[in-house]
């Protein structure tokens, strides 16, 4: 289940991922190492695009914000996707990428007045606004440069998604979107309506992430194609298009069942072509953010085994040249993964072992209680599904250096990111003179 796109286990008994033995990476990179699947990532673009197209007019817009840089940018934009950014940071690389801006859509629960800029200079293709200070914001900013800006309202419909609750969003209680219970989502679309500047094309919202039931979709979907009846009632404006969000949740681990994209766009497509019917609307064109479902499964971390240590009857921790610098998600809300033994992938399990990071932090744990073959020292660890949030949440922690990201494929494997070095830990700092050697 773990092994996704071109992921196989060679003769040798070792892990190939993109026709290459990632033995022969490790001696090439180095490790901790990230290796992205490029087959595997692009497949994954191309069924939910196609999943989505299938029902009618659709958009898949990948959650840079999962797993951002310039190559993964470029092959976003090479399939087709449109493209979610959520701070300057993640546009300037889009842009820098090649990323047509009008496919780009800004999201951002406090987006300052750089940010807004940059965004109507390159000539993004949606802001997704998500308060009243920013509606004024941006209708003042679009005012200076003399442009009609396309938007879409954030929602907070109080869904609550069946997962981790740190990583909902969909609450009430969020700090995200206006609150489509107690009126102010309404309040929100008035006022859009009325700014001069903006032009509401849509509704936005997100109910969180790794889900695995298509209920909350559904019943989200719903809500909102009640809403968008209701804003026609009140206002006579016609919402255009219907953005859900992303979330669709990917195998971690087991007991991870993933929905098959196809079951989602279904389920979704249906009940907003069901709801236009019966609120007697046109049917909005749908767009959905995906980011982990894209990124997460091509994803796979190298690391080099170290030290050990047996707690004697409790439990026995390896070591790994990473941690929480290159994977927050186990330390940050209790993220479960796969691993293997990349150099001895073909042996049978005979050991339960829990993988500890480098980092000086007791809760620096990459996975709990994992079945291993007999592990040593210098055994290679490959870690799956971490393509999403891991490089994108990296840290300098303790001063390590972040590792390299190659891109393999049909057996050639292309740095796409540099390891960090000692030196560029130091970039920024400055040493003023009164502290500097005599
Ligand atoms: C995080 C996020 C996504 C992507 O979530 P995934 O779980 O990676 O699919 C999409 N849209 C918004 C607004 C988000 O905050």
């Amino acid at each position: 289940m773990f092994l996704t796109g071109t992921m196989k286990i060679n003769a040798q008994g070792h892990l190939v991922i993109g026709g290459i033995d990632t033995l022969e990476l490790v001696k090439e990179f180095g490790t901790p190492l990230w290796v992205v699947d490029e087959e595997g990532l692009r497949y994954n673009c191309r069924v939910l695009k196609e999943a989505f197209s299938r029902w009618g007019d659709a958009v898949v817009a990948y959650a840079s914000k999962s797993l951002c840089n310039l190559a993964i940018c470029r092959i976003a934009a090479q399939e087709g996707l449109a493209l979610d950014v959520v701070s300057g940071g993640e546009l300037f690389t889009a842009l820098q990428a090649g990323f047509p801006a009008e496919r780009i859509l800004f999201h951002g629960n406090n987006k300052d007045p750089e940010e807004i800029r940059m965004a109507l200079q390159a000539g993004v293709g949606r802001i997704i606004v998500d308060n009243f200070y920013e509606l004024e914001l941006l209708n003042s900013i679009a005012e200076e440069y003399g442009k009609n800006v396309d938007i879409l309202l954030r929602i907070t419909p109080g869904v609550e998604a069946h997962t981790h609750e740190y990583i909902q969003t969909g609450q009430i209680d969020s700090k995200f979107g206006f609150t489509l219970t107690d009126g102010q989502a309404m309040e929100g679309v008035k006022a859009a309506v009325y700014s001069p500047r903006l032009n509401l094309t849509g509704l936005h919202c997100h109910i969180g992430s790794q889900i695995f039931d298509m209920d909350p979709f559904r019943y989200t979907t719903a809500l909102m194609m009640e809403f968008i009846a209701q804003i026609k009632e009140e206002t006579a404006q016609e919402i255009a298009e219907l953005d859900l969000g992303g979330g669709f949740g990917i195998f971690y681990a087991s007991g991870d069942q993933p929905v098959d994209p196809e079951e989602w766009a279904e389920a979704v497509m249906t009940t907003v072509q069901e709801k236009a019917r019966h609120y007697n609307l046109r049917v909005p064109r749908v767009i959905v953010e995906p980011g982990r479902a894209i990124s997460g499964p091509a994803g796979v971390t190298l690391y080099t085994i170290g030290s050990f240590k047996e707690v004697s009857g409790i439990r026995k921790y390896i070591a790994v040249d990473g941690g929480m610098t290159d994977n927050i998600r186990t330390a940050l809300y209790g993220a479960k993964y796969s691993a293997i033994l990349a150099n001895k992938a073909d042996q049978e399990p005979v050991e339960t072992v829990s993988v500890a990071g480098k980092c000086c932090e007791s809760g620096d744990m990459l996975l709990w209680d994992v079945k291993l073959p007999r592990v040593e020292s210098g055994d290679i660890l490959a870690v799956f599904a971490t393509g999403a949030y891991n490089y994108s949440m990296s840290s300098n922690y303790n001063r390590l250096p972040r590792p390299a990201m190659v891109l393999v494929n049909q057996g050639c494997a292309d740095l796409i990111l540099k390891r960090e070095t000692y030196e560029d830990l130091l970039r920024n700092d400055l040493l003023p003179d009164r502290l500097k050697l005599e």
